[in-house]
């Protein structure tokens, strides 16, 4: 039986990651420190003698002499994500955190990587492309980031984590790849993240006012949990995609307007629609361009915006 190690196992993408690959069978080590994940999205899998939990912090300098059985492969997605500053777990919250645990943390997981020969995927961002100039972003674009800006710790975090994976590629050999992962939702989101699918949801759903922030024209493409999964399980045991960089993400692009619209009509809610003031260096446009995964692992969404939100209403219903 193989070992996956998901580092930041007990978030939202990496929970729903451990309870696939369970059902795949994979023996399945998660690390997560818990400042922004969450135990409660790992509890059903603790009594899977084929899952490990360890409460480990990838940046304290004693992680680097943990104990590990063969790792076959590696999963980074462990790190702050939400912008939102108003959101307890927001990554302006965690500066420091978050600029070490994409620096440090990818590091300590590269070399990792390099003992035992493991397969690596780093959880990169749509982020790394800042405020785009062009649209939609493709793998070659560099983007437009403000490197003193109050995202910068997410973005230059992430262009850090790019930068030392492909440095382990080249000078190793290292079998890493680099996966941009645009916006997604769904279950095991935090309904206090602050992001914009479970704050409106959760407005709508108490028949709060949904808080569109500058006019709502600004774009984002958001892709469900389901899909985004199965792109990462088709990128780690792909050999086509080592070396290489990927998005992944859904193109179906819409103003933040329209997503609050849909997500009122969908709730049947009575809330009304409110502005707010826009964060500073909030992307104008987001959406990816996904020919390169289309083509170097067949993948493509398969979720509609409707199929999506409407499990992600229930969801945060259930809650
Ligand atoms: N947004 C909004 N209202 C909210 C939360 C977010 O209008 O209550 C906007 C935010 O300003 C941004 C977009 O929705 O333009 C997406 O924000 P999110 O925090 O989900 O992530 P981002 O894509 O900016 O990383």
């Amino acid at each position: 039986m193989q070992t996956i190690l998901v580092a930041g196992g007990a978030g939202f993408i990496g929970s729903n990651l451990c309870e696939r690959l369970l059902d795949k069978n994979y023996r399945l080590i998660c690390i997560d420190n818990l400042i922004t994940g969450n135990k409660k999205n790992i509890e059903d899998f603790i009594k899977n003698k084929n899952f490990t939990f360890l409460s480990a912090d990838l940046i304290d300098p004693s992680f680097r002499n943990i104990k590990l059985p063969k790792i076959d492969y590696i999963f980074h997605l462990a790190s702050p994500a939400s912008p939102n500053k108003k959101s307890p777990i927001s990554y302006i919250n965690f500066p420091t955190e978050t600029l070490l645990v994409n620096s440090v943390g990818t590091y300590n997981l590269l070399k990792i990587a390099r003992k035992f020969n493991s397969k690596f995927l780093y959880a990169s961002s749509s982020e790394v492309y800042g405020d785009p100039k062009v649209s939609p972003q493709r793998e070659d674009y560099f983007g437009n980031v403000n490197s003193v800006g109050i995202r910068s710790v997410y973005d230059e975090g992430k262009r850090f984590g790019e930068a030392i994976t492909m440095a382990y590629f080249r000078k190793f050999n290292t079998d890493t790849r680099i996966i941009r992962i645009f916006n997604t939702y769904g279950s095991n989101m935090r309904a206090d993240d602050g992001r914009v699918i479970s704050n409106f949801i959760n407005q709508a759903i108490s028949n709060k006012p949904l808080t569109v922030y500058g006019n709502g024209s600004q774009t984002r493409s958001i892709c469900y949990i389901d899909d985004l999964l199965d792109g990462l399980i088709r990128a780690i045991f792909s050999d086509r995609t080592k070396g290489e960089v990927l998005n992944l993400g859904n193109p179906n692009e819409k103003t933040i307007l329209d997503l609050a619209n849909i997500i009122k009509k969908m709730t049947n809610s009575s809330s009304e629609i409110i502005f707010e003031p826009l964060p500073e260096d909030d992307p104008k446009v987001r959406r990816p361009d996904i020919n390169k995964a289309k083509n170097l692992i067949g993948w493509t969404p398969k979720v509609s915006i409707d199929q999506g939100l409407a499990k992600t209403i229930q969801y945060f219903k259930s809650l």
